[in-house]
């Protein structure tokens, strides 16, 4: 029994040992993951400051077409003979002005807008270097750690097959059946009468012949191999470790 307990503890270390190993990898695709939706924000921003100078170059093309118009309109100002011509003229300019000034307030927005989103950009910009920094760093640390943890697992593989040349084949084989089928645990300790495991009451009668400890017992409940959990000599630690 108590070559079982210590291949259960084991077993449950190398289990969560290979969990957290196989989270290792998840974990940096999460970090990849967060890596290149934060280089779409940035190509984004970039793009739409690409748009938006392109705009504003437009606008400052058209400033400077009706610029000239006005040129135009004011050398044949001064060519005009008749009043209705002045007028027309004299409206002409007027209304070209307002255009100007109309355009000219467009690209002051422009302007604004440029600037506040190359500030933005240049933030962005940092953060992901920064994050990228960050990344390297992170998989790093999770590469060691997975080594880390690789090699204890190794450790206890060799453990594990010291105990199993102890117990008997026949127990060993149930023992892994059990263990298969109930994720990961084969074994449960019976404190005051109670499986640990499904946390059933066990039968008295079943309980005494636990206690008396002459055969082994699993539990009608959860069919796992039960030992009496306070007997002192399983709360003993194992001379292997
Ligand atoms: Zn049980």
């Amino acid at each position: 029994m108590k070559l079982l307990i210590d291949l259960q503890a084991c077993d449950t270390e190398m289990g969560d040992l290979q969990n957290r190993i196989a989270e290792g990898p998840l974990k940096i695709k999460e970090l990849e993951k967060r890596l290149a939706e934060m280089d779409e924000e940035y190509e984004a921003a970039e793009k739409q400051l690409e748009d938006l100078g392109r705009e504003k170059r437009g606008i400052e093309k058209d400033i400077e077409a009706v610029e000239s118009q006005i040129g135009k309109a004011n050398t044949k100002l001064s060519n005009i003979k008749s009043n209705k011509e002045y007028k027309a003229a004299l409206k002409e300019i007027d209304d070209l002005t307002r255009e100007k000034s109309r355009l000219e307030d467009k690209a002051i927005e422009f302007m604004e807008q440029l600037d506040s989103l190359s500030e933005q950009c240049r933030a962005k910009k940092e953060e992901r270097e920064r994050f990228h920094e960050e990344v390297n760093q992170e998989k790093k640390h999770i590469l060691q750690e997975m080594s880390t943890m690789d090699k204890a697992l190794q450790s206890l593989s060799r453990k594990r097959g010291k105990f199993c040349k102890k117990v008997s084949d026949d127990l060993l084989k149930r023992y892994d059946f059990i263990r298969e089928r109930k994720a990961g645990l084969a074994l449960s300790p019976v404190f005051n009468g109670v499986c640990q495991a499904c946390h059933m009451e066990i039968p008295p009668q079943r309980y005494n012949e636990l206690i008396r400890g002459e055969s082994l017992l699993d539990c009608p409940n959860c069919h796992r191999i039960i030992y009496w959990g306070d007997n002192e000599q399983f709360k003993e630690k194992s001379a292997e470790e």
